[in-house]
């Protein structure tokens, strides 16, 4: 899962190479004094080149991408934005940040968004369609943009959890109008704390960079104290030494998806052959684009999924968010953001979201770490099946 499993000389030197070169921390300007480094703008390029997006913009973290580029999108007050009941809680905020209205669909046995579900919640107010690749995984991307492109609306994937994942060939992030990713230190990628947007559309683009940069237009006609503006921004912008360390990151991605990837095959099949189980596992819409995250089944009620989680974690075997962290990732729980939302009308958010909860409660999500040796893959098979035995 994490990228900070990884993090080594590299990305020491890189950073190094920052305070060696005059210490220029900020992402441009001072060109006098650091020596035609810039790591920001270089790992933006190597970022796009790697997803074969047109651009990407790099902000301070996944919460802060999502929110530019919902600006970029012009969301506002009286917009409603879809997302779905299993995400984490940035999604969310990054919405309500905006002033528009959250709304959130069921998720299926993918643990993401119900296509289903998705054309009954949308309104004549929805602006754009956040899809989540929880866990590695790929939402069923295929419904969604069918069912967006008839509409009209845009689709931005929250690609957090699932940076380097593909679905059918075509990076995640890549496939809706604008992609976000996050660099926090639980992240596949990390830069301590970081993000980036990415997007093939130049308009998409140049909005979420003024946006992120207080509106600056970053005319090349002007020096910066000049530069031109159209509409208000904030500040996201990523610095230096985080640029400097997601370069080298980068580099180190395509082993670690890859070591991830085996691992959790392996995992997988020593799971599937504990005898007299009939588990059902995770349904993955491209099992090739799976980033090999988690490991995720569930059992047959949510008190026996609890059972289960509780003897595991006595061994000392933790889990991805589920069931944890599930407070933090499922909507049903969350009346101090939605508690006061218009289409509660009387009902409670766990209510709401009876089908996701259901699924989300038998959920056990085993993470998969690029450090996993074999021992350690068969002593976890070991303690779940006693677990299944036992609980
Ligand atoms: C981690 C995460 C985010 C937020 O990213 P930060 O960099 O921590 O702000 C957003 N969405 C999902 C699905 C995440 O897992």
């Amino acid at each position: 899962m994490p990228g900070w499993e990884i993090i080594g000389e590299e990305e020491r030197r890189a950073v190094n190479e920052v305070f060696d070169n005059g210490a220029v921390l900020f992402r441009q300007s001072f060109a006098g004094l650091r020596n035609n480094i810039y790591k920001v703008k270089d790992f933006e390029m190597a970022f796009a080149k790697y997803l074969g997006a047109g651009y990407a913009h790099a902000v301070t973290s996944g919460t802060s991408a999502l929110k530019v580029a919902l600006k970029a999108l012009k969301v506002g007050p009286g917009d409603e934005v879809i997302t779905q009941a299993h995400t984490y809680v940035a999604t969310v905020e990054a919405i309500l940040e905006c002033g528009a209205m959250p709304v959130m669909t069921e998720v299926d046995w993918t643990l993401n968004m119900d296509p289903a579900d998705l054309t009954c919640k949308i309104t004549p107010r929805t602006k754009v369609i956040i899809p989540v690749h929880m866990c590695g995984v790929a939402a069923r991307m295929d419904d969604i943009m069918a069912i967006a492109g008839q509409r009209n609306l845009a689709v931005l994937e929250d690609t957090a959890q699932a940076c380097g994942g593909t679905y059918h060939g075509k990076p995640l992030g890549t496939i809706g109008a604008v992609g976000t990713f996050s660099f926090d230190h639980g992240k596949f990628l990390t830069t301590g704390e970081g993000g980036m947007v990415v997007t093939d559309k130049e308009a998409l683009y140049l909005g979420a960079r003024c946006y992120a940069d207080h509106g600056h237009e970053d005319n090349p006609a002007f020096p910066r104290g000049e530069d031109t503006r159209s509409f208000p921004g904030f500040n996201y912008r990523m610095m230096e030494l985080q640029g400097a360390i997601g370069l080298e990151q980068l580099k180190k991605l395509p082993g670690s998806l890859a070591k991830h990837r085996a691992n959790k095959t392996a995992l997988k099949q020593a799971i599937q052959a504990i005898p007299g189980q009939h588990l059902r596992f995770r349904d993955i819409p491209d099992p090739g684009g799976d980033t090999g995250d988690a490991v995720v089944f569930f059992l047959e009620t949510p008190e026996r999924a609890k059972r289960v989680a509780r003897a595991l974690q006595q061994k000392g075997i933790g889990f991805k968010n589920l069931p944890d962290a599930l407070n933090w990732h499922y909507a049903g729980t969350w009346d101090h953001m939605l508690g006061k939302a218009e289409w509660l009308k009387g009902r409670t958010l766990e209510d709401c979201f009876k089908q996701s909860g259901e699924i989300l409660r038998r959920a056990i999500a085993l993470p998969i770490f690029y450090k996993m040796d074999e021992a350690r893959i068969a002593a976890i098979a070991m303690e779940l099946k006693m677990a299944l035995a036992q609980a």
